[in-house]
């Protein structure tokens, strides 16, 4: 079968146990202790951020616990994420998706350039955020302009538009939330506004 180890003869085991257990090398009288404890693959072992050369520090950017995280690096790169022990809020912990922040920072899957799909179009093309902003600003001003509605058919004054939704990431934090709910709600009059971290 596939990975499965080969079956260790009586002979090999009992050499392995001579050679490997901790009990018959401090009896062969290995004056340091610790290293008769020491098995091939624990004397191996490395600390995982052996490497790290620098360590700063940040938020993590999944909800709005705001759990602390430390971020170990090497050459400028990030090699290792993990919650800050001097947090009062997390004290060192990450749930599974704090704990995956190092995935999101360095997963080759990230897009990190603006794409754009035209309307009827099959595929994306990379664009400049600053046209992208610009397109973004454009359509939502002229789809308000065209569905804004002042008042309902019985004269109840509404002020709002149905045209316009936003969804907005769980990466958002407060303050962010704060301002599109001003800008959305009171500035353009939206009234669909939701958020994947409740959805
Ligand atoms: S997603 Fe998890 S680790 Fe990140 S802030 Fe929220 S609770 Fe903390």
């Amino acid at each position: 079968m596939p990975g499965r180890r080969p079956r260790r003869t009586i002979p090999d085991r009992a050499a392995h146990f001579l050679r490997d257990w901790s009990v018959p090398r401090q009896l062969r009288g290995l004056p340091e202790k610790g290293r008769a404890a020491e098995s091939e693959q624990s004397r191996s072992l490395r600390p995982r951020l052996e490497g790290a050369d620098r360590v700063g520090t940040s938020i993590c950017p999944y909800c709005a616990v705001g759990c602390a995280q430390l971020i170990y690096a090497r050459d400028g790169r990030p090699i290792a994420v993990e919650g800050d022990p001097k947090s009062p809020i997390n004290q060192g912990t990450l749930c599974p998706k704090g704990a995956a922040t190092f995935g999101l920072m360095v997963s080759p899957e990230r897009i990190d350039r603006c794409l754009h799909r035209a309307p009827g179009a099959t595929g994306w093309r990379e664009v400049e955020l600053d046209w992208a902003m610009e397109r973004i600003a454009q359509l939502t001003k002229r789809t308000r302009d065209e569905s804004f509605v002042t008042r309902l058919p019985d004269g109840t004054r509404v002020n709002h538009t149905l045209a316009i939704g936003s969804m907005g990431g769980a990466t958002l934090d407060n303050e962010e939330n704060y301002l599109i709910k001003k800008l959305f709600s009171a500035g353009l009059g939206m009234v669909f506004i939701e958020n994947q971290a409740r959805v």
